[in-house]
């Protein structure tokens, strides 16, 4: 069989895929098209906005990025300068880079031109290449909002906006700048929002953003996969090291990802790790951004066997066949809890998630079995007598972490989203709401003396007054993505 006819038969001609793109998605392996796919890209080929519920690794990159790309094939290659055609907006810079990898695997051959818009890297490189006009911008909302309030992207010819992950989004406190970002995009737009859970606030988001949308679920909300073997290891926090060592020493974790729930808390584990003369990566939101995609190189190509992670690289990060997850401790919320353990058993491979568990995190893992709606088997008790469950003492031992240290929320003890509480206030100078459109920049040059890095702000753009050094001249908050 030619290659053409190869192409023919694959199952993606029959959702309406054609030409370069069914080769390309030929050549990539693509051939049966994954659920999702088949639900998702015939709606959106005929213009529908789609609501998603699905998890990463179901196969969404290329149920919302097949039919973009054979849209955006057919304009030719005429665009205007600082805009792009379709926007896809991520939560982590990870997650946008693996996004960006698809999607040029997927076009390869069709001159889609795509561009990368994050934090945490200079932005000179990317201002320069949207500065022609992009096919597809692949951005996290943080980058992008600031380069679209200093007037180097324009997002009025943008007709097709992608958000992936909406609930991590809100996790992170981006769901104003999201909110933003939508409006300032082509009124007319197709959009599409997926997100793996469904708190009120995604239902409310696509309430706003979504026109008569194709709702689509492939996995019902926080199952995981059948495919993991999932079970409880108990052990005292200070006993886990050791526990954790004993176990890596089995020469079937082939691949490992360790979860910490904090960044200190993972410096830590790696740090012990290597005293016990295993060689570990580590990533999370205060390594650089080289550190960070280093890390996830060194493990996805198996220079390092083992990646100890906060929750941070939870979703998004696709490392094909990672044997094991272990959850060195609970995670605060139970739902990160199935994205942490759904780094294994992709793709139909086998899996295998083990939770290490303090008595003082029982009420996290009753949390835990209550959302995966099974009860998780206890495999080792390393506690002894007498048994933490009865006794009142061993409930209350706490584990004390540093300010600032968790990736979730901020690092918010209060467990309060930020930009939910003030609408994001800090971010935009102070109106409550957090609707507020962009003012676009007056086109032209800018004004004669205007410092390049905006003294001469739109309206809907002024600065903050106050301790906004995070915001605009320090450092961004290390949990946020960009
Ligand atoms: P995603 O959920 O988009 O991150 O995809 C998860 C994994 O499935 C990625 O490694 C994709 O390359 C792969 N994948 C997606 N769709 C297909 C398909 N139709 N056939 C084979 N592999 C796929």
């Amino acid at each position: 069989m030619t290659n053409e006819n190869q192409a023919d038969q694959n199952g993606f001609a029959t959702l309406g895929i054609t030409g370069a793109l069914l080769k390309a998605a030929n050549a990539a392996g693509f051939t049966d098209p994954k659920p999702i796919q088949v639900q998702a890209i015939p709606p959106q080929i005929e213009g529908r906005d789609i609501f998603g519920i699905a998890q990463t690794g179901s196969g969404k990159t290329a149920a919302f990025a097949l039919p973009i790309l054979s849209k955006i094939i057919g304009l030719g290659t005429k665009r205007r300068p600082k805009t792009a055609r379709a926007l896809i907006l991520a939560p982590t810079r990870e997650l946008a880079v693996q996004i960006e990898d698809t999607i040029k695997l997927l076009a390869k051959g069709a001159h889609i031109s795509t561009a990368l818009v994050l934090g945490g890297v200079s932005r000179y490189s990317q201002v320069k290449k949207i500065a022609p006009g992009v096919d597809i911008l692949i951005a996290t909302p943080g980058r992008l909002t600031d380069l679209v309030r200093e007037g180097d992207l324009i997002l009025a010819d943008t007709k097709w906006l992608v958000l992936d992950e909406g609930d991590r989004m809100l996790d992170m406190g981006f769901i104003n700048d999201v909110k933003r970002i939508a409006k300032a995009t082509a009124p007319n737009r197709q959009t599409a929002l997926f997100s793996a859970t469904m708190p009120n606030e995604i239902a409310e988001l696509a309430k706003g953003l979504l026109k008569d949308a194709v709702r689509i679920e492939v996995s019902p909300q926080s199952t995981t996969a059948a495919e993991i073997v999932q079970s409880v290891v108990l052990a005292r926090t200070k006993q886990k090291r050791q526990v954790l060592s004993k176990m890596l020493a089995d020469e079937a974790m082939r691949s490992v990802i360790v979860f910490s729930r904090t960044k200190h808390g993972a410096d830590r584990v790696t740090k012990d790790l290597a005293r016990d003369g295993f060689d570990a990566a580590v990533i999370h939101g205060n390594k650089s951004q080289n550190a960070r995609q280093k890390a996830l190189n060194d493990f996805r190509d198996g220079s390092v066997r083992i990646l100890v992670a906060t929750d941070i690289a939870a979703r998004g990060i696709d490392v094909p066949g990672i044997s094991h997850v272990v959850n060195f401790d609970l995670p605060d919320e139970a739902e990160s809890y199935v994205h942490r353990i759904g780094r294994t058993g992709r793709n139909g491979r086998d899996g295998i998630a083990i939770t290490l568990c303090d008595p003082s995190e029982n009420g996290k893992l009753r949390q835990v079995e209550r959302i995966i709606r099974m009860k998780l088997p206890v495999i080792a008790d390393h506690l002894g007598s007498p048994d933490p469950q009865r006794d009142p003492k061993e409930r209350t031992e706490r584990h004390i972490e540093p300010a600032n240290d968790r990736e979730q929320h901020g690092g918010r003890r209060d467990g309060r989203r930020p930009g939910s509480g003030n609408n994001g206030k800090k971010r935009f100078g102070g109106k409550p709401g957090g609707e507020r459109q962009f003012a676009p920049k007056p086109q032209g040059e800018r004004p004669a003396g205007a410092k390049p890095n905006g003294e001469h702000k739109p309206d809907g753009f002024k600065r903050f007054k106050g301790n906004n050094k995070r915001r605009f001249g320090g450092k961004r908050p290390a949990n946020r993505a960009a």
